[in-house]
């Protein structure tokens, strides 16, 4: 029999609120025996009835979904024994186009003009008496900055961050939630607390604030039906109040909270107006994933130094702490500090955080009280608390991020490699905070383009987070300059560079615009993923030639070379510590990038059917190719003046751009590594393909001992050392545990907590498990592993969206038992120890073989 195993509407499988009119709903199969197989599948939708036989998504074309509806949607399938299976899901519509009835309110009286800081929190409320009993009461709200919900004092809804963070001036998401458990017949306050968050907050390292509006503001509407079959909308109004005094005294992203528990009722309300945010961004139901409070972490006391107390988590991750105090005597101040690292007496290392203070100071009520910030959030591995004997508290740590799933995992029999695996995961999570960010704890915390560039295959092995991408890659989509340049963080939100230059591509940073919509097409077979973003994608292509081009000559026209400022380069490269060295390497990795994104174009040309173009962009890969070869390298495949210079190779091998200097090529990075024992000298660009490269052109002994180095620079030396995240540089901490690095010139630019380099994950799935897609939305794949005396065992999975994939295997005397997950209705071509071929179809295989290794 075929079981119906999931059923989702816009990637989600519950709690569906879309102003979508075309949503797209995906389900998958479970099949009990390896030969069942479907008869039928029927989607009943709204009066439709839809024959889905043998997909596994469907888009809903027709134009009758209604506003503010809630529609029930079946999946019913019968299978080839006669025996039929049925899942329904319900989803509901949002506002669509009808817009809200409320105003955008503010506080009248709240003049914020300090610099660097963020504005006081606004606490808008309501009072309300309903007199009659409600059936339904739904809330419709946003605002400018970040908001929570109060309604009698209960927390409406479990979101942080809300409305989340989006271009404002372009995109603003708006949230529902359902009020009828909190509203009584007779007397109800309602307080919306807006923090400035991203919007009017102080953000980025130039700690700008008011980058989008001058002062918070509230948007509503609560939607009321009573029993007698009446109904009402209470909206943000010149009838709602409004205080800027409250018990948050501070509420800043990097700086953390000051929060005042004995403050009781000592608002000063005033009546709140009309705001004019000075904005006009479209409103849309939530279509990213929210942060939401996931893994609970307690800590351990290490140490005590005088009155300060230090804590450690055993995990570095992105989060806050809740504390509870018992039996306070109303006067402590608790002070509650964040880091990383801890220096050499075990106090903490605060120095990398620069300007974010990452604090929380709480003044308890007298008794007993509990506290947790709202409007912050920290990454750190340790606490300090001070200010309050350690018998009256009790600290938790709570990692918070985005709404994403995890559908992946990668373990095998060397247990260094599956702590790496772990770091990976956490930096994800630490850095999914409603968009991808860089890292979670120095005053940065910015899309920027490159590090998610880099990371998604990766990402997309992991977790599920389509919507997450997608609602950032929208952004960037409208952010995108008139010249084709992409700004490299998304939301750019008041970050200069390039913003001030609007002629500005970027290599690598901007490819995000082509690699990150053609990685969720890869994934999910929604060719929407190319269409939507096929415009921006040529438009940057012709930014990144007008560069190459700019006063160039013969074949010097399809090298990108042009002045360091604009480029990263080899970012973080670690042979050379100085920005501008990475920066000078810029012709290789901007010429690599040139190519890439010509020959994904030709490939998504070809996709959308696009004979013309798909020649244009394939020739032009082709010439960018020759003269990477012609003028970058020398005669002997050589790079002339950077010796360490790892990324130069790399990149035109894993990009396919050689022809006769290939074997020297290789030859030279071989030597190159050898030489340096196998440490790694990539930046950002090179990072995730040195293995690649090595592995695919006969080099496999070698990546491997690459992987495994433990020696530094190395993703295994991390490891070893005691890093539970993927850090920014390889050297953060020697071989003690301890960060020696002093300022280095980069501004304090070391975080322990940034995927980049965690994009050595795909080549775990890919390689080492080997399993990959052939085709888009791994309808036909390939399971490679990588069969060796380095992994005796490996048991991986990774959820399609066909089902689960996934491969077991355990060698032991010469025999290796092998169990593999092909998901019905897709096909998988496997490969045996001995090099022998089976295709596969749905079901589950188990092979027993000899191997001789
Ligand atoms: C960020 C990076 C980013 C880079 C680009 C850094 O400060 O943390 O991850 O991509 O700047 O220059």
């Amino acid at each position: 029999m075929i079981k119906i195993n999931s059923l989702s509407v816009e990637y989600k499988e519950f709690d569906v609120i879309t102003d979508n009119k075309n949503p797209i709903i995906y389900f998958n199969y479970i099949q009990e025996n390896n030969c069942d197989f479907l008869n039928k599948a029927t989607l009943l939708i709204n009066n439709h009835e839809i024959d889905v036989t043998n997909k596994v998504f469907y888009k809903y074309e027709f134009n009758d979904l209604k506003e503010l509806s809630t529609y029930e949607l079946k999946l019913k399938i019968i299978s080839n024994d006669n025996l039929i299976d049925e899942k329904t899901i319900v989803f509901s519509t949002g506002l669509m186009n009808k817009g809200f009835n409320g105003e955008w309110i503010s506080d009248p009286t709240y003049i914020f003009k300090e610099k660097k800081v963020s504005p006081k929190p606004l606490l808008f409320l309501k009072t309300l008496n309903l007199r009659k009993k409600l059936v339904s009461a739904r809330l419709f709200i946003t605002s400018i900055g970040i908001y929570k919900v109060k309604i009698n004092d209960k927390l409406v809804g479990e979101d942080y961050f809300a409305p989340g963070f989006t271009s404002y001036k372009h995109n603003l998401q708006y949230q529902v939630y359902d009020c009828l458990n909190f509203l009584n017949v007779d007397q109800n306050d309602i307080k919306v607390i807006v923090a400035g968050g991203w919007a009017v907050g102080s953000f980025g390292f130039t700690r700008k604030n008011r980058i989008s509006a001058k002062k918070q503001a509230l948007l509503c509407d609560l939607h009321l039906e009573f029993e007698d079959g009446t109904k009402e909308i209470i909206s943000s109004d010149e009838t709602w109040k409004v205080s800027h005094i409250t018990p948050f005294i501070e509420a800043d992203l990097y700086d953390g909270e000051v929060f005042d528990g004995r403050f009781e009722n000592k608002y000063k309300f005033n009546f709140a107006k009309k705001e004019n945010i000075g904005l006009n961004p479209k409103l849309r139901a939530t279509y990213g994933s929210l942060v939401k409070e996931h893994e609970v972490l307690k800590p351990t006391l290490i140490n005590q130094i005088g009155n300060k107390y230090i804590f450690d988590f055993g995990q570095n991750f992105a989060g806050i702490i809740n504390i509870k105090v018992k039996n306070a005597d109303g006067n402590e101040e608790i002070l509650i500090k964040h880091a990383e690292i801890l220096n050499k007496s075990k106090d903490l290392n605060t120095a990398f955080l620069r300007s974010a203070k990452a604090r929380i100071i709480y003044y308890p009520p007298k008794g007993d009280s509990t506290y947790q910030p709202t409007f912050t959030y920290m990454g750190f591995g340790y606490i300090s608390l001070e200010g309050i004997d350690i018998s009256k508290v009790e600290i938790k740590g709570i990692a918070l991020y985005s709404d994403i799933k995890p559908i992946g995992d990668f373990k095998c029999s060397n247990p260094l490699i599956n702590r790496l695996q772990k770091n990976i995961i956490w930096s994800l999570k630490s850095n999914f905070m409603d968009i991808p960010t860089d890292c979670p704890q120095r005053d940065e915390r910015m899309g920027w383009t490159g590090d998610i560039n880099v990371f998604i295959s990766t990402a997309l092995y992991n977790f599920e987070c389509t919507r997450f991408i997608d609602k950032w890659l929208q952004d960037l989509k409208v952010e995108q300059k008139r010249s084709g340049g992409i700004p490299n963080t998304i939301p750019s939100q008041g970050f200069g560079f390039p913003e001030t230059m609007p002629t500005v591509a970027c290599e690598f940073w901007g490819d995000a615009v082509i690699n990150v919509p053609y990685n969720l097409y890869l994934v999910t077979e929604n060719i929407d993923f190319l269409n939507n973003y096929y415009p921006s994608m040529e438009k940057y292509f012709k930014a990144c030639r007008w560069w190459a081009n700019f006063l160039s000559f013969g074949e010097n026209k399809y090298i990108w070379k042009s002045i360091n400022l604009i480029h990263f380069g080899d970012w973080v490269a670690p042979d050379i510590d100085k920005m501008s060295s990475w920066q000078a390497r810029h012709p290789y990795t901007a010429t690599a990038s040139l190519k890439v994104s010509a020959s994904s174009l030709a490939n998504i040309s070809k996709i959308l059917l696009n004979e013309d173009k798909e020649k244009y962009y394939l020739d032009y890969s082709k010439h960018v190719s020759k003269a990477f070869e012609d003028i970058l390298l020398d005669n002997n495949g050589k790079i002339s003046k950077n010796t360490e210079f790892q990324t130069g190779y790399v990149l035109p091998l894993y990009f396919d751009m050689l022809s006769n200097k290939k074997d020297k090529v290789i030859d030279n990075l071989v030597n190159l590594i050898k030489k340096n024992d196998y440490k790694i000298y990539t930046g950002f660009p090179g990072t995730p393909y040195i293995l690649f490269s090595l592995f695919d052109n006969n080099h496999r002994e070698d990546a491997i001992k690459m992987l495994l180095n433990e020696k530094c620079p190395s993703w295994l030396y991390e490891v070893k050392v005691g890093g539970t995240t993927i850090w920014e540089r390889w050297n953060g901490l020697d071989e003690n545990g301890e960060c020696s690095i002093k300022e280095d010139g980069t501004g304090g630019m070391i975080s322990y907590n940034h995927y980049a380099s965690g994009a050595v994950g795909a080549f775990l799935y890919q390689r080492i498990a080997g399993i990959e897609p052939i085709v888009p939305g791994y309808k036909y794949f390939r399971i490679k592993p990588f069969y060796s005396k380095y992994f005796t065992n490996i048991d991986t999975y990774t959820v399609s969206i066909y089902g689960k994939i996934s491969l077991k295997y355990q060698i032991e005397n010469n025999k290796i038992d092998i169990e593999i997950e092909v998901p019905f209705l897709s096909k998988c071509e496997f490969y045996l120890p001995n090099g022998e071929v089976k295709i596969l179809e749905g079901g589950k295989y188990h092979f027993l073989e000899n191997v001789n290794l």
